[in-house]
């Protein structure tokens, strides 16, 4: 098949939408275990409390297990952090436990505490292409709130990827997170660019699928992937079996919806 080109320097999106239960986890490991699977190196951030796509991903999350918390409080390299996936030996996570949600505070009064998640990926990077082991895509995954901890992810990352829901109000808070954005770029974070909408949890039964998909792609015609990830129960299975639809229904509907978008994502990228 088509082969997906790799980026010329590493791409951090950050997964965000303040609505929770839209797809973002769902999508971060989907995506990443895709990337993955076309051959690239990649790293999820785990940046919600709950650790979902640690889960997802199979990774050790538990109460001592040390994560992202350590990164962002306790200035711990992420090198010692990350652990490698047991499905897929090019995809990597930093996880959550739930010791983040306290950093959402912590973090208040914080010196550089917009930066500090910056720093650390800055800093992982670098080691990892100093050993020659270069990561070509970042994903966070972040908690469905504007707070400190999506601040954080906003300010590390180069591009936006926003999953929508097809269901009603889907568009309903999205002008105050494009707002965000704009604020973003005039104060923290320039370089920052919604690349990227995912229209999940598809039905294409439904008119208003449809509808949601018309009305997203006459606002966002650059933003928006032509491929659609549908409402799969394979898709919310996989997480209860510790796998991403791509390694528990590698040929179902769910994961050649992921592929398509990881790869529509790769030339994207490489077109720019
Ligand atoms: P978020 O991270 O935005 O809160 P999740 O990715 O956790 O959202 O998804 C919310 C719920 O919807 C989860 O139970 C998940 O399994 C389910 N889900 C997500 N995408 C799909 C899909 N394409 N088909 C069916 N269920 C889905
Ligand atoms: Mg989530």
């Amino acid at each position: 098949g088509k082969s997906a080109p790799k980026p010329a320097e590493t791409r951090i999106i950050t997964v965000s939408n303040q609505k929770g239960g839209v797809g973002k986890t769902t999508t971060s490991v989907n995506l990443s275990a895709a990337m993955a699977i076309l051959g690239m190196r990649v790293l999820v951030i785990d940046l919600d409390p709950q650790g979902n796509a640690s889960t997802a991903l199979n990774i050790e999350h538990r109460g001592e297990t040390p994560g992202t918390y350590e990164a962002l409080i306790e200035g711990v390299p992420m090198t010692e952090l990350v652990q490698q996936s047991p499905d897929f030996p090019t995809l990597f996570c930093c996880p959550a436990t739930l010791d983040l949600a306290g950093a959402e505070i912590e973090l208040v009064n914080m010196e550089n505490r917009e930066h500090r998640l910056n720093t650390a990926l800055t800093n992982f990077l670098d080691e990892s292409s100093a050993t020659g082991e270069r990561f070509d895509y970042v994903f966070i995954d972040c908690p469905p709130s504007l707070g400190l901890l999506t601040v954080n992810a906003f300010v590390a990352a180069r591009e936006l990827l926003i999953p929508i829901q097809c269901e009603y109000y889907a568009l309903e808070g999205l002008s105050q997170l494009l707002g965000t954005v704009e604020e973003f770029k005039q104060h923290l974070n320039p370089s920052l660019a919604l690349s990227t909408i995912v229209l999940t949890m598809y039905d294409k039964r439904t008119n208003l699928s449809r509808e949601v998909r018309e009305e997203v792609m006459k606002h966002f015609p650059e933003q928006t992937l032509d491929s659609v990830i549908p409402r799969s129960v394979r898709i919310s299975e996989a997480p209860s079996y510790g796998q991403t639809v791509m390694s528990y229904d590698p040929e179902g509907i769910g994961a050649i919806a992921y592929k398509e978008a990881a790869m529509e994502i790769a030339q994207r990228g490489a077109n720019e």
